[in-house]
């Protein structure tokens, strides 16, 4: 392995921690900021075939560049006792990423097994996927007939040569549309094309983008560009404030506000004046959401973050390879939920920010956006 590869995976992870006497699950579990637990994303790959500057770089994740060992991965019948133990206290919705999900070979199993989830309320499982496109037209119909309710596709441009260069691997947008397109004809929606806005990058693409999904069935949503991980370089004069995304979009395609569709969205609503649809802004920099923040991330080989922003994760595969039952790991879940405190957004300050503070953050990459 080249010497100037830095290892990403998480090495720091401590076992999750049991109860002395663990207890059965008792439904809808609250963390210490009075946040209850909701969302699972769950990681199942940590490969992807982009390279988009803001999440893998190249220089960070080049050909030599050592992904987990195929053993180290949960296996689909793992992932699945964890999401019904997360089930159990509350989880509703299930939001399958990777690096890009549709890389890992036959998905759709994995979405069958989850979409058999029965949930305590009785509600079906929202049960949905965030992909950067590339294989949506091979796979739409596959996901849907498994159980997927819907897709959440990455799109960062219009134009061809600004998105090859966001996503560093020559992918054309055409095919990225296409898989749009798939995705609507297999009844994958409502599809969400999430932007992520770089200032010199492709913020010249905003105004293009909304013009081009305005009056369509998808909704885009512009998202700021994150201090994630340790490897994108981050600086805070290359944000474009949502602020301005929404002033930019008005000034041609007037915008107004609108309410929120649930407690926890991570989108401000603007619909078009003229009734053509409405735009996202997702503000995790000038806007944080961390209030109702309701997320848990399980890492593709199983390691638990509590937070986007997280510098060290909670060993669950140890639990589940070394023989602990469900009453076992099922309480060490809570007991992480409820011992929760996370609301990095809203602490966020340049110093923070910086990878030089020695509490290396998770990449995005490898616990999902
Ligand atoms: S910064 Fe962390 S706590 Fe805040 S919204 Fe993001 S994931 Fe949630």
């Amino acid at each position: 392995m080249a010497e100037n590869i830095i290892v990403l995976h998480d090495l720091r992870a401590p076992a999750l921690a049991v109860p002395a006497a663990p207890e059965a699950p008792v439904g809808i579990i609250s963390d210490a900021l009075a946040r209850p637990l909701h969302d699972l994303r769950i990681s199942v790959t940590d490969r992807c075939n982009f390279r988009c500057v803001y999440c893998m770089p190249k220089e960070v994740f080049g050909k030599d560049y050592p992904y987990l060992p195929h053993g180290d991965l949960l296996s689909f019948e793992e992932i699945t006792r964890v999401a019904r133990l997360f089930v159990a206290h509350g989880v509703e919705k299930i939001r399958l990423t990777g690096g890009e999900p549709l890389l890992r070979k036959n998905l759709e199993h994995l979405v069958a097994m989850l979409r058999a989830l029965p949930t305590p309320s009785g509600r079906p499982l929202d049960l949905t996927l965030t992909t950067n496109g590339s294989l949506l037209v091979r796979k739409a119909q596959a996901l849907k007939d498994a159980g997927l309710d819907r897709v959440t596709v990455s799109l960062d441009a219009l134009d061809d040569a600004v998105f090859k260069r966001m996503n560093d691997v020559d992918f054309a947008v055409g095919d990225v549309l296409a898989g749009i397109d798939a995705a609507h004809a297999a009844g994958l929606g409502p599809v969400k094309v999430n932007m992520v806005v770089k200032r010199g990058s492709n913020d010249d693409q905003i105004v293009p983008m909304a013009r081009h999904f305005k009056g369509s069935p998808t909704t885009l949503r512009f998202i700021e560009y994150m201090d994630v991980g340790a490897s994108n370089g981050w600086n805070m004069d290359e944000v474009v404030p949502s602020s301005e995304v929404v002033r930019r979009i008005d000034a041609e395609l007037p915008l107004a506000p609108q309410a929120a569709n649930y407690t926890g969205e991570t989108a401000a609503r603007w619909r078009y004046v003229d009734g053509g649809g409405e735009v996202g802004v997702i503000s995790s920099v000038t806007g944080a959401f961390c209030k109702d923040c309701s997320r848990m991330r399980l890492s593709t080989e199983g390691k638990l973050y509590t937070c986007l922003f997280a510098t060290r994760g909670h060993d669950l595969r140890a639990l589940l390879r070394s023989g602990h039952d469900d009453l076992d790991i099922g309480a060490a879940i809570a007991r992480l939920w409820q011992g929760r405190t996370d609301r990095y957004s809203e602490t966020r300050t340049m110093n923070t920010a910086r990878v030089d503070t020695g509490a290396r953050k998770v990449e995005m990459s490898y616990i999902g956006g």
